[in-house]
Order: structure tokens, then C-alpha cells, then sequence
């Protein structure tokens, strides 16, 4: 029986060592990147549902042992199936290349291998090219003849109406901290920064039935699954939030998601997500210093955002915002700021990143064209370590405003005030009254 094996390369990575052992010791970055590593790569889940009872399988999380090549020589793969982010696309090149040493063909996919195919195709036998389910079977038929093509281009957008119900049994049945599953690919906004959106394709929704079935399946093996949902962006564009958050509700599930903070203008949404089992939502507040272009409706006055924050948690839900430093604009005076705003705001729980030129992006065209790209080691594009030249500030004054806004963030007393905060706003979950700590 021909086997193929799956690996991703996912998690949060920080390439400078000094940043790292300051990032990773602020608690609230640790949880986040913690959580990150060990969510389950459900591009990879969705390719293993897709196989015939010709083929075998076996999934290999990348961060879980140091012995990933030899554990994936043991099950005498025909075909090794890799993605990658790219921040950790070095390691997942790395990995290849010792594959293709013992003889192994490999196929690489995911945003990074997407956006830059020749030079994926230096490690990898084949190259897949969007969305992996238009060209997956095709794949595995030419691995099994051994006539791998370069390249495999889907050459239009997966129609989630189709969706394979991913393999949740290949991961262990204890110890998953967070299941993932998709109920939307891509956003209905451009935002210059952001890697995701439109790399695949417009944005397409899975219908409801679909999701209804991946929920089903999942609580047979987690009967109180914590789900995160693999969205860009959780109903944006979606006409049939009603059906869904419905559907949702009756599976009594705790889930946390990203959205738009605009959820928070319609009572009847957040009423309606709050019920669903939403507990925590990540919303993209961005920058105080520049307002990114393509960011539509989405951008707007921060006391309007705030009041939508306020609404969300009145409802239970925890509102993560996320906020990026380093925009053009940005001044020691604008980072302070931010400090002053996050600690003045209500938010129960806050990420900060520095802006990060994905290639691919409309922001790395920009600065590519400015001539402001100072360092094209890929696993240094990973949200911590600055990569470009900024407008205003040097790269050592903004990476110390970095440091100075996620010690002033993410220190203990901050960091007790957000759980106790956390904690209050959970109380009001129509879900979540008892039990919490
Ligand atoms: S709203 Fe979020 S998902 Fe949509 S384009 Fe902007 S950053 Fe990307």
C-alpha cells in the first residue's frame, strides 16, 4: 500500500535569539505562541481526507520531536506532503533537502510556496501552487507513477461546497489543546499587510451542511472540543450568519475566532456568536500611526472601534486586538501612545507584532519598490524581528519601541489586570458562568 506522509511547519517564530528569550518570557506571548504551535494543520487534515483506501497515511507535527526526519523514513513514504508559513519555510526547505538525499519525493505547499514556486522548487520534487485540494488527486496519481511534475497550479479557486472532511483521527485523541476548522478561505478586505486574504483566491464560504458534518465528526472524538476557527475573517461577507452561528449553537462547542470588529455595530451578531459558543475573538485594530490601505469598512475612528469592543465583551466574548507597530508614521511619541491606549482601553486580551512585509503582499511591493527590504531571510519575517527600512525611525529605535510596548503590555501587573478582566467578561457568557478560574 503507497503512503504518504503529512508535516507542517507551523508555530510562532522569533529569529533574533535576544528577542526571542525576551518575547518568550512575557507570558502573554508565550501562551499565544504555545497555542499557535500546537494547532493542527488543517490545510494537511483536508489533503489526508481526500485519499482512497489505495493509500495509507501518517501526520508528523514538525515542533513535536527532533527526529522528524527519521520518524518520517520510517513509514517508507512514496510522497512526503509538506506546507510552511514563511517564517519557517527555511526549516521546512531544510527538511526536503534531506528527504530528497534518501531518495524521497517531496511536494511543497502552502502561502509561501505559493507566492515564490521557483524557489520552492529548489527543495521540493513538486510545487503546489494554491489551494492544494483542486490538484491534490492529480498529485498522487503522478507520485505513484513516479512522474511528478514542478509545478501543480490550481487553476481556479477550490469551491468549499466540495470540502473533504479532514482527517481529525490522524491527531491524538488527547493532549489537542485547540481543533481547527475552516467555515470561510480569504476576506472581503485587502489590507496592504496581510498575507492571507487574497493569496488564494476571492473569498468563498463553506456552506453550513459542510461544517455542520466537520463538527459532528470532531465530537466523536472530542466530545467538548476547543475549537479555533481557521478564518481569516469569521463572517465577513457572509450572508447566512443566522444558519451558521444556529447550526454552530447545537453542538455546544467553546470556540474562539478572528472577526472584524464591526460585529460589534449589530447586537443581534454578537448575541447570536456569544450563544454559538464563541468565547474569545481576535479582532485587527492595526495602527495608531498610519491607516493601511485596502482596509474598507474596517477602518475607521478608534472610539467607534472601542465601543464595538465594549459591546462584544458586554456580551461575554473576549476581544483580542491586535495591533501592529512600525507602520509608516510611527515615532517613539505614536508607540508610547499605543502603550497609553492599550492600557486605557478595556481589551481583555491584546497581541502586538511589528509589521511584516509577507512576500506576496501588497506592503512588500510597496516597500520592495522603495527600496526599504533590508533582509530577505525568511525566517526573520516572522512578526518580531524587523525587516525593513522604516519611514521615520531607525530599525534599533524601533525595535527598542517594540521591546518598550510589549514590556509596558505584557508584564505581570498588566497581564493580572487582563485575566481578572478576562475572567469579568466571561461571567457574562450565556455559556461560560461557572467554572472558571
Ligand atoms: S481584514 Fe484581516 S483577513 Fe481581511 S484583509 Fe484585513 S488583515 Fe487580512
Amino acid at each position: 500500500m503507497p503512503h504518504v506522509a503529512f508535516v507542517p511547519f507551523t508555530g510562532l517564530r522569533v529569529g533574533t535569539a535576544e528577542m526571542l528569550a525576551f518575547g518568550m518570557s512575557l507570558p502573554g506571548l508565550r501562551d499565544r505562541g504555545e497555542a499557535l504551535r500546537e494547532l493542527p494543520a488543517l490545510g494537511l487534515l483536508t489533503l489526508a481526507g481526500m485519499l482512497n483506501e489505495e493509500w495509507s497515511c501518517s501526520y508528523h507535527p514538525s515542533a513535536s520531536t527532533s527526529s522528524l526526519t527519521d520518524d518520517v523514513l520510517k513509514t517508507k513514504p512514496d510522497l512526503v506532503a509538506v506546507s510552511a508559513l514563511t517564517a519557517s519555510i527555511d526549516e521546512a526547505y531544510r527538511f526536503c533537502d534531506e528527504l530528497r538525499t534518501a531518495g524521497i519525493a517531496t511536494v511543497l505547499g502552502g502561502l509561501h510556496a505559493t507566492v515564490l514556486p521557483e524557489e520552492a522548487l529548489h527543495h521540493a520534487d513538486a510545487v503546489c501552487v494554491g489551494d492544494g485540494e483542486s490538484v491534490w488527486l492529480e498529485i498522487l496519481t503522478d507520485a505513484l507513477s513516479k512522474s511528478l511534475k514542478p509545478y501543480y497550479k490550481a487553476t481556479r479557486s477550490f469551491d468549499l461546497a466540495a470540502s473533504p472532511l479532514p482527517r481529525f483521527n490522524l491527531l491524538p485523541t488527547r493532549g489537542v489543546p485547540r481543533w481547527t476548522i475552516q467555515t470561510q478561505r480569504g476576506c472581503p478586505w485587502a489590507c496592504e499587510f496581510c498575507g492571507a486574504s487574497r493569496l488564494l483566491g476571492p473569498a468563498r464560504f463553506k456552506p453550513v451542511d459542510r461544517i455542520d458534518r466537520e463538527l459532528t465528526t470532531l465530537r466523536t472524538i472530542d466530545a467538548t472540543p476547543w475549537i479555533e476557527l481557521a478564518d481569516d475573517n469569521t463572517l465577513a461577507g457572509r450572508e447566512d450568519w443566522s444558519d451558521l452561528l444556529q447550526m454552530i449553537e447545537q453542538h455546544s462547542i467553546r470556540y474562539f475566532t478572528e472577526s472584524d470588529w464591526r460585529i460589534g455595530e449589530n447586537a443581534a451578531v454578537v448575541k447570536a456568536l456569544a450563544k454559538s459558543g464563541c468565547v474569545q475573538v481576535l479582532v485587527g485594530i492595526e495602527s495608531l500611526a498610519f491607516q493601511y490601505s485596502g482596509m474598507g469598512k474596517k477602518d475607521t475612528q478608534w472610539k467607534r472601534i472601542m465601543h464595538a469592543v465594549d459591546v462584544i465583551q458586554d456580551h461575554g466574548i473576549v476581544v483580542n486586538g491586535c495591533f501592529i507597530v512600525g507602520a509608516d508614521g510611527e515615532t517613539d511619541e505614536s508607540i508610547d501612545r499605543l502603550s497609553t491606549f492599550i492600557a486605557e482601553s478595556n481589551l481583555a486580551e491584546v497581541q502586538i507584532t511589528v509589521q511584516t512585509p509577507f512576500p506576496g503582499t501588497a506592503l512588500y511591493r510597496r516597500l520592495q519598490k522603495q527600496q526599504r527590504i533590508l533582509d530577505r531571510s525568511w525566517s526573520h519575517y516572522n512578526l518580531f524581528d524587523i525587516v525593513y527600512q522604516p519611514d521615520i525611525l531607525s530599525v534599533d529605535a524601533l525595535e527598542s519601541g517594540l521591546r518598550r510596548v510589549l514590556s509596558d503590555t505584557f508584564g505581570p501587573t498588566e497581564n493580572r489586570k487582563r485575566k481578572r478582566r478576562r475572567l469579568h467578561v466571561w461571567r457574562r457568557h450565556p455559556m461560560l458562568r461557572k467554572g472558571l478560574r
